[in-house]
């Protein structure tokens, strides 16, 4: 078992993909190793960091701790990763040791939400959104079916056919 910690600063790649982290934030890496029963060398790992995301709905800064949780099978060849059962991830690497930070940068950016979004009553824009959605406390009245503007479209719709 090997534990250690990256400095995200050290990972460029992933620095742009995200708003932002902490001065001096780390990812916690660690990773256990393993042959089976073909030899093939296995890597178990786990990662968490803690990184600033932009939330789409109000743009603004939010802080999220990335989690990932993986086995990769190391090969050194791309015809030793055709030979890996299906559900092995193969990693390319000659010294995995050396490529440690690359293989940590590749799974923080596998697992970085593509649409990260606060909590919806932690998001700064919530007012905004319940003017246009307003919710189910019951001071808004419900429409009734003949005001619904979907209700004359799907009364076209019928009427055409
Ligand atoms: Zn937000």
């Amino acid at each position: 078992m090997l534990e250690g910690e990256i400095p995200l600063k050290a990972l460029p790649r992933f620095g742009d993909s995200v708003f932002g982290f902490e001065d001096g934030a780390v990812c916690r890496v660690s990773l256990s190793f393993s042959m089976d029963s073909e030899r093939r060398r296995m890597v178990t790992g786990e990662l968490a960091a803690p990184v600033t995301l932009e939330c789409q709905r109000c743009m603004g800064p939010m802080q999220q701790t990335l989690v990932s949780s993986f086995t990769l099978g190391l090969v050194t060849s791309d015809e030793q990763a055709q030979q890996l059962p299906k559900e092995l991830e193969p990693f390319l690497t000659d010294d995995f040791s050396a490529d440690l930070w690359s293989m940590t940068e590749d799974e923080l950016l596998l697992v970085l939400p593509p649409f990260p979004l606060h909590e919806r009553d932690k998001c700064p824009a919530r007012k905004e959104l319940e003017a246009f959605e307003p919710d189910d406390s019951g001071d808004e009245p419900v429409r009734k079916s003949e005001d619904n503007p979907f209700s004359v479209l799907a009364d076209l719709r019928t009427k055409k056919h």
